[in-house]
């Protein structure tokens, strides 16, 4: 019998501590942080799908210029956004992924849109583009991503060298050499992700990103490949992860998560646990997940200074935080 159903969503995962976060900054954060749970359990009071919730809440984060998703996406060395997304349904199986795409308003439908058409999976660049257009998806002028805050950060990551600088790492590179707020090179990642629990005990997931900060054109990180950003299966666990991508796909961290729970009998908290705090950390992978199962617990464990972060059951008020507790 599921407990009762519930969203959670995480805001990228990095550096950022009370100290580089001006309190204005930080009350941004978790006012929308709260508004987009708030959305998200609507959708399942209503007894809306998993897939749903986590579908609005998503592009609700990408609509937000405070994340690195859709608006407000960091740059590429080059000074394009690159956008990558993912979703998948925990009931089906099915589930669908865009990357390296410069002129979808929100990336996340397209990646629901390959979800629901289920003959591919996974669509990259120019034909990921077209497939939106073609099934009525927005598209918009790559001028759209465009944000000063995350330019200036590409700029103060050119001028130290410093290459796939994590999206809330920026915050302490900004101040130290651009006296803005957002991305470090070290330690700020950004993304965006959903997952959660509906009223039939369905688990979904969502994940979506602008990557890292002076990435390499081109590169794809773990966000939306199935297994590695997001993953969702009825009978285990909903993960959407956030981090340095290349040791999440390495790891294959939100699949292994899974995995323990399915293969090894571990709970969800040990299995999120184990992957995030003891397995990451030994290829050098920093960052964090959200992981729900389908009795309604929930594990939100990263191994950085921060991770913006919410979750809510249905009936209850939004749970946001910051930093660690
Ligand atoms: N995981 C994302 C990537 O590597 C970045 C992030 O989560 O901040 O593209």
């Amino acid at each position: 019998m599921a407990k009762k159903p519930l969203i959670a969503i995480h805001g990228g995962a990095g550096t950022m501590t009370q100290s580089l976060l001006s309190s204005s900054k930080e009350t941004d954060y978790l006012t929308s942080l709260n508004a987009i749970v708030a959305a998200g359990q609507a959708i399942l009071a209503k007894g809306g799908s998993a897939l749903d919730a986590v579908t609005t809440a998503v592009c609700l984060l990408e609509d937000n210029p405070l994340f690195n998703a859709g608006k407000g996406a960091v740059f590429t060395h080059s000074g394009k956004n690159e956008l990558d997304a993912a979703i998948m349904d925990g009931a089906t199986l099915n589930a669908g992924a865009v990357a390296g795409v410069s002129h979808i308003r929100n990336p996340i439908l397209a990646a629901k849109a390959v979800l629901n058409h289920g003959k591919q999976v996974f669509l990259i660049g120019k034909g990921a583009e077209a497939f939106a257009a073609a099934n009525g998806i927005e598209l918009v002028d790559s001028d759209y991503f465009f944000t000063q805050e995350r330019y200036d950060q590409l700029q103060a990551a050119l001028a130290i060298g410093q290459e796939n600088v994590l999206d809330h790492d920026s915050q302490s590179l900004s101040l130290n050499h651009i006296n803005s707020d957002p991305i470090d090179p070290k330690n700020k990642l950004g993304t965006v992700g959903a997952v959660a629990l509906d009223a039939h005990g369905n688990l979904a997931a969502a994940t979506s990103t602008g990557g890292l900060t002076n990435k390499v054109d081109g590169r794809v990180g773990d966000s939306p490949i199935i297994g590695a950003g997001c993953y969702a299966n009825n009978n285990t666990v909903a993960v959407s992860a956030t981090g340095t991508g290349e040791m999440f796909i390495r790891g294959v961290v939100a699949y292994d998560v899974s995995a323990l729970v399915e293969y090894a009998g571990l709970s969800l908290e040990q299995a999120a646990h184990r992957v995030v705090m003891d397995k990451l950390p030994k290829i050098n992978g920093r960052g964090g997940i959200i992981a729900i199962d389908h009795l309604g617990n929930i594990a939100m464990p990263f191994n950085t200074e921060g991770m913006y972060r919410g979750f809510g059951y249905v009936g209850d008020a939004p749970k946001v935080a910051i930093y660690k507790t």
